[in-house]
């Protein structure tokens, strides 16, 4: 049997980010993830300001490099048309591929290659497929987080209608426009898709839509991506590619999440902790991977509470009371912005290309 003091399992940015606060207090610490690293992620990769502020560190000193962007271009279809939006902000791009592996060195922290599977409690310890035995365990391994099935799962059920399902492909392109371009609604799409160039030349182009509406949708994820990257080589964002999408989903914060459990916890997507707006995950799985480290040093109970549940709003008090206020369930935004008048979108899409 390996003993430690804290088993990690998964080595996504909420793993690595809370081996790092763990290793800085001399805690011994070992990571489980099932695929060895560096490994493809599907994920935009976009970061905003709070990311970096959290990691304590500068763009320039994240040495894969990022793609800084200074505006967000932006349509939001409606049944009139499309209405341009310009949103001046400071935002970055990094390659998930680069970004998990750095963060993962970074930490500090021993790796082990291991898929994860049978998880018990003997006594105060948490034994892992009877090869890993350790007093803390943190379930850091995404939607399908192992800890999650076996501790979370009664505590902390996921709510269909909390899950965004996305599809994307991240390919190496010598991309000439260099911003990073979103369109809301499109064709109905309870969601919206994505143009996000990376630093090295590569491209990352993706679609996601809130599962509670894609349900009842005539057009299916698939046909919106096959419009989106018409769309692309119409507009000559990208040229002559050959389309591979990958899927997957997860799911963004409900209000009332249970992340620790006597000495187990979770945090990232496997605590369902993506923002209800944009349904970022990457700032919300390091915040709480740092916090659960620090639950963990210093005793007590986790408190994820003041983790900004909106991009939008950024976090802090007066983000949460504001988001609080606009959004007591977390919905506004799936139904109020994404969900309104998708089927009428669909009805005049369907109408017009005569399906
Ligand atoms: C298409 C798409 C686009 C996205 N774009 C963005 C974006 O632009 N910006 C943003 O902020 N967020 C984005 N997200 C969300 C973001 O990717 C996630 O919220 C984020 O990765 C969560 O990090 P995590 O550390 O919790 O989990 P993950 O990054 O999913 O890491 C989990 C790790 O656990 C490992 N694992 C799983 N099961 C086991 C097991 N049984 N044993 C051992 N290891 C295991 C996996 O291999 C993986 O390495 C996107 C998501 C998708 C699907």
């Amino acid at each position: 049997m390996i003993e430690t003091d804290v088993l990690i399992v998964g080595a996504g940015p909420g793993g690595s980010s809370c081996a790092h606060e763990l290793r800085k207090h001399g805690m011994e610490v070992i990571i489980l993830d099932k695929e060895s690293f560096p490994r493809t992620k599907l994920c935009a990769g976009w970061i905003t300001p709070g990311v970096l502020e959290s990691l304590k560190i500068q763009p320039d000193d994240y040495p894969e490099g990022m793609v800084t962007f200074n505006e967000i271009y932006a349509e939001y279809f409606t049944l009139k048309g499309k209405r341009p939006l310009t949103f001046r902000t400071t935002q970055y791009s990094i390659r998930r591929y680069e970004l998990d592996n750095w963060l993962l060195k970074r930490s500090g922290a021993e790796f082990q290659v291991h898929p994860a599977k049978a998880i018990r409690k003997e006594g105060n310890r948490y034994i892992v497929d009877e090869t890993f035995s350790a007093r803390y365990l943190v379930g850091a391994g995404g939607t399908h987080c192992p800890v999650f099935r076996h501790i979370f799962a009664d505590l902390n059920p996921r709510s269909a209608s909390y899950q965004v399902g996305a599809l994307e492909q991240e390919f190496p392109y010598q991309w000439q426009d260099d911003r990073c371009i979103l369109w809301f609604g499109e064709h109905g799409l309870p969601g919206y898709s994505w143009y996000v160039p990376k630093q090295g030349g590569y491209l990352n182009v993706g679609i996601g839509g809130f599962s509670e509406h894609m349900k009842h949708s005539r057009v299916t994820l698939r046909q919106h991506w096959d419009l989106l990257t018409r769309k692309l080589e119409d507009l000559g964002l990208v040229n002559g590619h050959s389309w591979k999408p990958k899927g997957h989903t997860y799911f963004v914060r409900q209000r009332a999440r249970v992340t620790q459990k006597d000495n187990a916890f979770i945090v990232g997507d496997a605590a369902g902790l993506a923002t209800c707006d944009l349904a970022e995950g990457i700032g919300p799985a390091i915040e709480s991977g740092i916090r659960t480290a620090r639950t963990i040093v210093n005793g007590g109970q986790v408190d994820l509470s003041d983790i900004g549940r909106y991009s939008a709003l950024g976090s802090g008090w007066k983000a949460n009371l504001f988001s609080a206020v606009l959004d007591r369930k977390g919905t506004f935004f799936r139904d109020k912005i994404y969900g309104r008048n998708f089927r009428k979108k669909e009805d005049l899409y369907l109408q017009s290309s005569g399906a």
